[in-house]
């Protein structure tokens, strides 16, 4: 079911939402060659909690028998991972790498949800082209999240600027509305039909969030039974925001 928030509800949202925004931000003032990736959850984690809220993705259950639940604070994917990298002490970022952290703030019953690929140092044209187009992509897409489009309208309009681009979206995983649950319905796939789907009404919050690959090839998961990589081993990007349809324009929570 697609919950329209409260007035007080949507003000709860900000809060975490905002949280969501300072963490990322910590995380990438600190981003340069030599930093780990567990360091950069550390310094997620604790920019959360000192603004009274408590990392979501800690804890999260995998679903799958055997895989236990997410040991990180924060998703942290470099390079060929595309999103549910585990955060590690191993994981040491280098000059021209990329990084995509994918983080939730929870906070007072209400969760705020945002992702962004960083580059470390100077990286090369072509990844610095799929950064860009899968930003691109978030702004294409809520050109739509208004009053009066449909569900269909966000993905249509996601997915058909990366492939007019000459990359793919990830179809296996999708953006989902949040509030007090981090995926609740509905489930935002990043291409589709326009006109199809749920009427936009004001006071729905939604995750919308490209996730983007080389054109033509897949991804696999790998034994830790979290982490997402590409097929062909090519760099993946991820871009996301929590937004709230309100009457006019949506109202992009998780930017600052
Ligand atoms: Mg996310």
């Amino acid at each position: 079911m697609v919950t329209i928030k409260s007035k007080a509800e949507i003000e709860k949202m900000r809060e975490a939402c905002k949280i969501a925004a300072l963490a990322q931000k910590a995380v990438e003032e600190a981003i340069k060659p030599g930093i780990s990736t567990w360091e950069l959850d550390k310094i997620a984690e604790n920019t959360m909690r000192n603004h009274g809220a408590i990392p979501a993705e800690k804890g999260y259950p995998s679903g799958i028998k055997g895989v236990p639940a997410f040991p990180g604070s924060i998703c942290a994917s470099v390079n060929d991972e595309v999103i549910h990298g585990i955060p590690s002490k191993k994981v040491i970022l280098k000059e021209g790498d990329i990084i995509s952290v994918d983080l939730v703030a929870f906070k007072d019953g209400f969760n705020g949800d945002c992702a962004r690929t960083y580059t470390v140092g100077k990286v090369d044209k072509e990844t610095q082209r799929l950064i860009n187009i899968t930003k691109q992509a978030f702004f294409e897409g809520i050109q739509y999240a208004k009053k009066g489009f449909r569900l269909g309208d966000i993905c249509h309009a996601i997915g058909s600027y990366v492939e007019s681009n000459g990359f793919s979206v990830v179809k296996e995983f999708q953006g989902h509305g949040i509030a007090r649950q981090m995926h609740e319905d509905p489930g935002i796939p990043n291409y589709g039909k326009p006109g199809r789907g749920i009427r936009l009404e004001p006071g729905m919050t939604l995750a919308i969030e490209p996730m983007v690959i080389y054109g033509g090839d897949g991804i696999l998961q790998l034994d830790d039974g979290w982490t997402i990589i590409t097929e062909d081993g090519t760099n993946a990007a991820h871009y996301e925001n929590t937004i709230l349809i309100t009457e006019n324009e949506p109202e992009v929570l998780t930017l600052l």
